[in-house]
């Protein structure tokens, strides 16, 4: 089922979502609907809390879309372990739709959570998927990418947002 992606202003969005203590067939579930969300979407990836699921639970796929066969990932309590550098690049955000900004990140990251067997995963992530995990993990924190701008580009993006938002 493609769920309802929740945009800016949404309180949920700004809300710090739970760990996960147990998992079942509740949250294998979610997982299946939040990559077809994703997909439909399109995005590269999606956090719980914008579909008002206030979970710490992310899904993904960074593979070319152009391929019939797609590469779906998902993580559980995602945590930045290790983290270096600093990188520069263009973001966007489905819950944020049509508004692009360069926002600073790190470099590198290593992130570990759990899969749905409650097994251990760590992933090593440079470029567009280390943005792409603090981008998403974000969302877990109630952040969202333009909260990261300087203060002068994010009263006017905001500005934008909310202005546009009156007018519908
Ligand atoms: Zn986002």
């Amino acid at each position: 089922m493609v769920r309802e992606i929740l945009t800016f202003p949404h309180p949920l969005l700004y809300k710090k979502s739970r760990e996960v203590k147990e998992v079942d067939s509740r949250l294998a579930k979610l997982v299946e609907e939040m990559l077809e969300t994703m997909y439909k979407a399109p995005g590269i990836g999606l956090a719980a809390p914008q579909i008002g699921e206030n979970i710490r639970l992310i899904v993904f796929d960074l593979s070319d879309s152009q391929l019939p066969e797609r590469k779906p990932h998902y993580l559980i309590n995602p945590v930045i372990t290790e983290w270096e550098g600093t990188s520069v690049g263009e973001e966007g955000c489905l819950s944020v739709p049509g508004i692009r900004e360069k926002v600073k990140r790190f470099a590198r990251v290593e992130v570990k959570g759990l899969d749905l067997d409650g097994r251990e995963k760590v992933w090593e992530a440079q470029g567009l998927m280390a943005t792409m995990f603090q981008h998403e993990i974000d969302h877990l924190d109630g952040i969202l990418f333009i909260d990261r701008l300087g203060p002068l580009k994010r009263r006017r993006v905001k500005g934008r947002l909310l202005r546009r938002e009156e007018e519908e």
